[in-house]
C-alpha cells in the first residue's frame, strides 16, 4: 500500500463529500457492532471499504499507522508478524480501529493503557465538508483529537491513525482466582490493577457468590496449550481451572469464538449445532451477521408474540468507579438478572489528557461492566423499562455508558452527561453545515 492509493482513495471520498452535501450521510462498510437499529437506512452511504490497509508498523519505535476502518483481526495479524500488537485490542475481530477510537473501545489492558482512544497518537479525520484535519495532541486540531471519542461519526470520520503497540511474547499465563463476596472481589481487582508483573486483567462474574477475576502475563514459555476456537469454550473454562496457557494470538480473540457467551442465544453451544456451524464460523463475524438479519426480519419479534412473550434487549457497556462497583453489581443482581457480566478495569494512561465526550476521572479506577441479553417477559413494560434503570443507576454513581447500543436519555439528561458546549464548541468549528447528524439524533432517537 503506497500513500499515493491512500490520498487517491480520500481524494474519492472527498468528491462524494461535496456531491452529497444534503446531509445525512452513512459509513458504508461491511461489518458493524452498533447494536441500535438505524431508521435512515437510505441516506447516501460513503463507501470506506478499502480504507483497511496497515501502513506500517514501527515495533523499535512503538506504533502502527492505519487506515480507519481496518479490522483488528486484519491489525493484529500484522502486529503480532512484528511481535507487539496494539497496546489495546478490543475483543471482538470484526470491531475496526476507527470504530474503537470513536466508541471508547476496552480490554483487559486497559488498566495500564486507558481505553482504545488513548492510546492514539494521531488521526486524520474526513470531515463533512470533504477536508481533513490531521489531529495530533498538540497542533492546531487537539480540540478534536480530544473531541473525537464518543462522537460516533457525528464530527468525522478517522481515515488513518497512528497508534501505540506493545511488545508480546509467544505465550499468556492465565490465573483464575475466585471469590464469592463483591466486596472483596473488586478491592481484589484494584489490587490486582497496581501489580507490575501482570500484562492483562479482567474478570466474570457468574452469580452472587461465584466472581472471578482472570490474570495474564506474557511468558515465552508454555507447559501446554490450550485451544478455545472450536470444541472447548472458554468462558466455561474459568469455573474448571484455576491456571491456564494460551497462545498470545488465542489470547487476543479468546472471546471472540463465543462473542463472549453471547453465541449461546445462536445455539453455537449446543455441541451438534456447533459442529454444523464449523470451527471457521464460529466467530463475532458470524454471529453479527445473523443478528442483522433477525433485525431486518423482525424473526425474534415475531416468535416472542406467538408466544405471548414481550421483550427488551438490554445490550450494555458501562464504566463505574471501583468504589461504587459492589452497589451497581447489587443493583444489578437486583434489576437485570441475567448472567454472566464481563468485569474490566481500566484508568488513564495520561493522566493530564481530557477527553471532552466521555469525562472520566483520571486519578480513579473504574469498571466496565459488560452485560448482553434479552429479557423477556409476560406483562408489557414501558419501553426502556430496563435500560431506563441502567442508565439512571450508572449516573447516579458517577459512571459513564457507551453509546453503541440503545440510550433512553432525555436530551437534558444526555447532555449533562455529554457535555454540551464542548460538543456544540466542535460540531460548530467542524461541521458547520451539519453535513453528518448531532450525536443525541444519531444515538439516542437513531435517526
Ligand atoms: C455485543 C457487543 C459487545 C461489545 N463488547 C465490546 C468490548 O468488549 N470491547 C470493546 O472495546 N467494545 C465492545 N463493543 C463496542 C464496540 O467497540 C463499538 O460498538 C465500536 O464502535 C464498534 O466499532 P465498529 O468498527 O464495528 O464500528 P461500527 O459498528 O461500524 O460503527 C460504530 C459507530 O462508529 C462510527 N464509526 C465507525 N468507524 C468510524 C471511523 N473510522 N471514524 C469515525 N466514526 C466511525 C459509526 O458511524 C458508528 O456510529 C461491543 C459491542 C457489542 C455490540
Amino acid at each position: 500500500m503506497t500513500g499515493l492509493a491512500y490520498e487517491d482513495k480520500k481524494q474519492r471520498l472527498t468528491e462524494f463529500l461535496r456531491a452529497h452535501r444534503g446531509g445525512g450521510i452513512r459509513l458504508g462498510k461491511t461489518t458493524s457492532n452498533l447494536f441500535r437499529d438505524r431508521q435512515d437506512a437510505s441516506a447516501p452511504r460513503l463507501d470506506v471499504r478499502d480504507f483497511n490497509n496497515v501502513l506500517r508498523v514501527d515495533a523499535a519505535g512503538g506504533y502502527v499507522e492505519v487506515e480507519g476502518m481496518t479490522p483488528y483481526v486484519e491489525l493484529v495479524a500484522e502486529c503480532l508478524r512484528h511481535n507487539v500488537m496494539p497496546a489495546v485490542v478490543p475483543q471482538l475481530k470484526s470491531i475496526t480501529i476507527g470504530g474503537a477510537t470513536v466508541g471508547c473501545g476496552i480490554e483487559s489492558s486497559s488498566f495500564r493503557y486507558g481505553l482504545v482512544h488513548e492510546t492514539v497518537q494521531e488521526m486524520e479525520i474526513l470531515l463533512g465538508s470533504g477536508d481533513t484535519a490531521l489531529c495530533a495532541p498538540d497542533n492546531e486540531h487537539r480540540d478534536l483529537f480530544y473531541g473525537f471519542p464518543n462522537s460516533y461519526g457525528t464530527l468525522g470520520y478517522a481515515l488513518k491513525l497512528k497508534a501505540k503497540v506493545v511488545p508480546v511474547k509467544k505465550y499468556v499465563k492465565l490465573t483464575h482466582i475466585r471469590h464469592s463476596d463483591p466486596t472483596a472481589y473488586f478491592a481484589d481487582l484494584s489490587r490486582q490493577c497496581d501489580r507490575r508483573d501482570i500484562d492483562f486483567v479482567d474478570g466474570v462474574v457468574f452469580g452472587r457468590d461465584e466472581m472471578i477475576i482472570t490474570l495474564g502475563q506474557f511468558s515465552d514459555n508454555a507447559p501446554y496449550t490450550s485451544d478455545y476456537s472450536y470444541e472447548n469454550i472458554y468462558y466455561k473454562s474459568l469455573r474448571e481451572r484455576s491456571e491456564d496457557y494460551l497462545t498470545t494470538e488465542d489470547y487476543i480473540w479468546r472471546w471472540d469464538t463465543d462473542w463472549f457467551w453471547c453465541s449461546k442465544n445462536l445455539f453455537a453451544q449446543n455441541p451438534l449445532i456447533r459442529r454444523l456451524y464449523g470451527k471457521s464460523r464460529l466467530n463475532s463475524i458470524t454471529y453479527t451477521k445473523i443478528m442483522r438479519w433477525n433485525s431486518r426480519w423482525k424473526v425474534a419479534h415475531h416468535l416472542n408474540k406467538l408466544f405471548g412473550l414481550h421483550s427488551e434487549s438490554v445490550i450494555q457497556d458501562v464504566e463505574i468507579p471501583v468504589e461504587c462497583a459492589p452497589e451497581f453489581l447489587a443493583f444489578y443482581h437486583d434489576v437485570i438478572r441475567f448472567m454472566p457480566v464481563w468485569i474490566c478495569p481500566t484508568r488513564a494512561y495520561d493522566k493530564n489528557a481530557k477527553f471532552d465526550l466521555y469525562r472520566m476521572d483520571p486519578e480513579k479506577l473504574y469498571v466496565n461492566f459488560g452485560f448482553w441479553d434479552v429479557i423477556r417477559g409476560r406483562s408489557k413494560l414501558p419501553p426502556g423499562y430496563y435500560n431506563r434503570q441502567v442508565e439512571e443507576k450508572v449516573t447516579a454513581l458517577g459512571g459513564m455508558k457507551s453509546l453503541y447500543s440503545d440510550s433512553y436519555f432525555t436530551r437534558d439528561q444526555f447532555w449533562r452527561i455529554y457535555n454540551k458546549p464542548a460538543y456544540d464548541r466542535l460540531k460548530k468549528k467542524y461541521d458547520p453545515d451539519g453535513a453528518l447528524r448531532d450525536i443525541y439524533r444519531k444515538c439516542v432517537l437513531k435517526g
